[in-house]
């Protein structure tokens, strides 16, 4: 090919934006990136309301970044870059612990018949720890013990998947919970990884993805907004690969490419290909799903709620997962005289959260809140709404197994890369997404794309553990 290879990249989130990046800088492609959306971003995005930039629920960049896109994001965001002590806290048992945890918080706090449970269980895991499972029940139970679990663990869980902790897959426990056993999970809580400490950007989160593809499109990458894929299909045009058609409004334009590097739902590129691949990946794309998000944004008219950034609540008795303040991140004292607080309802597209009223979900707020002990200071002056339909991937038992049939049959296809939380199904973090942009771009060589790298690349994936 006496041309440059054309990649279209499906998806403008972080692993889109990276990819269309790190192509152009190496030279080693040309390419067009598809977004559905305006904005780039995806779920890493941000937006301006109540006169200041919000994020979609509670987002820093993690110390545990790779270094080398570390040094990328910070010389794109030169001063709007900065490295802050995190201000959280967990509500357990009626107390809110500072996070990352002070010992001493700890045992002032933690009720007596807690601290023995955790003790005992302690002790009996020594004694004889049971066999792991393949539950998420299971597998926290095992080396966790009961106190934990049945305190902490399972009703977050309920509450983050809507599923029984039986019905979860032990994967999920090992991914997300980023402590596999007792002494690292006390080790974690006082001193998380990064030390406690997280990078963050002065116009929000999804300054990142718009750094990238600001940069992407300087070196002559075309960042196509408010274009969704439609269909994909094999082209006919003499020396490529795909034919990719995009739809914006009404307006429909066809792609010729080479390859197709897709970061949207691996369920929705099942869908969308032409001809239909066959049925039983048409039916593994209906066997798995993701868990939905509302995100509920209320305006205060005082200057700061709290000094935390983000507040946790694992227990039953309510319904919010975290309640984030968003000035906080980048310790802004910017709008003066209002402040905006994100609380994160995860749900079930359709169901009775999804579809509330922005009033019905203030009140929520409110009342969550209340019950928790920090009730809001004043009415809210606004109220914005957010839905997000792919939130976190759910890992229920036995979801291997269809993944591995849409895994497969995108491997069998000439061309095309899947990756990216969507595209490769994975609980995990913005700098994870980066990673897999980058090594992508490695495997690509004008002799084609190396797929044995990109394989020893997919189990430095399984590694990564998602952090909150
Ligand atoms: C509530 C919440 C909190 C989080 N907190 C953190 C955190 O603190 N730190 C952290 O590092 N990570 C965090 N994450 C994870 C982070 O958001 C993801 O890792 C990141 O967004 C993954 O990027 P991605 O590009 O792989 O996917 P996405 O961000 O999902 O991007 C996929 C893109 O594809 C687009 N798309 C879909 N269909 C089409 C189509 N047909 N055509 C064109 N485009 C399409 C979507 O609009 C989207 O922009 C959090 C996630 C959530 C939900």
């Amino acid at each position: 090919m006496s041309r440059l290879p054309h990649v279209v990249v499906l998806g403008g989130g972080p692993a889109g934006c990276g990819a269309a990046y790190q192509l152009r800088r190496t030279d080693k492609a040309t390419v067009t990136l598809l977004e559905r959306q305006d904005v780039v971003g995806g779920n890493a995005g941000s937006f301006q309301w109540g006169g200041q930039w919000l994020d979609y629920g509670s987002h820093r960049l993690h110390h545990t970044v790779n270094p080398d896109i570390l040094t990328d994001i910070k010389r794109m965001l030169g001063p709007d870059f900065g490295d802050f002590d995190r201000h959280g806290r967990i509500r357990l048992r009626g107390e809110w612990l500072h996070f990352p945890i002070k010992s001493l918080d700890l045992l002032r706090r933690l009720d007596k018949g807690f601290a023995l449970g955790m003790a005992r269980d302690m002790v009996m895991r020594k004694l004889s720890k049971p066999a792991e499972g393949q539950t998420f029940a299971s597998v926290l139970h095992a080396n966790l013990g009961p106190t934990m679990c049945d305190h902490f663990y399972f009703p977050y869980a309920r509450k983050l998947w809507g599923k029984e902790p039986e019905l979860l897959s032990g994967i999920q426990a090992r991914k997300r919970v980023t402590a596999g056993s007792f002494g690292k999970l006390i080790k974690r809580l006082l001193k998380p990884v990064g030390g406690g400490k997280y990078y963050y950007m002065r116009e929000g989160y999804g300054q990142i993805s718009r750094a990238y593809a600001a940069e992407g499109k300087a070196l002559g990458a075309e960042i196509a907004l408010g274009w969704g894929a439609s269909r994909i299909e094999r082209s006919t045009e003499p020396g490529y690969t795909w034919t990719v058609t995009a739809e914006h409004g009404t307006e429909r334009r066809t792609i010729h490419a080479d390859y197709i590097w897709s970061t949207i739902p691996i369920t929705l590129v099942a869908k969308i290909s032409q001809p239909a691949p066959p049925a039983a990946v048409m039916n593994a794309a209906q066997s798995i799903g993701y868990r939905a998000m509302v995100l509920v944004y209320v305006q205060l008219p005082v200057d700061q709620y709290t000094t935390t950034d983000a507040h946790y609540f694992p227990e039953g008795n309510v319904r919010v997962t975290r309640l984030s303040e968003p000035k906080n991140y980048f310790r802004s004292t910017e709008p003066k005289g209002t402040t905006v607080l994100c609380a994160e309802y995860p749900c079930q597209v359709g169901d009775e959260i999804w579809s509330a009223t922005d009033q019905e979900l203030a009140e929520r707020v409110a009342k969550d809140t209340t019950t928790s002990g920090i009730p809001l200071p004043a009415a809210p002056i606004a109220v914005h709404v957010r839905r997000l339909a792919q939130a976190y991937p759910t890992y229920l038992m036995g979801y291997e197994k269809p993944l591995g049939v849409l895994d497969d049959w995108a491997a069998s296809q000439p061309n095309l890369l899947v990756y990216g939380r969507q595209g490769l199904f994975a609980h995990d973090n913005t700098h994870h997404a980066l990673f897999m942009a980058y090594s992508a771009v490695d495997c690509l060589t004008p002799g084609g794309f190396d797929l044995a790298k990109w394989a020893g690349y997919r189990e430095v994936f399984k590694t990564h553990v998602v952090e909150d």
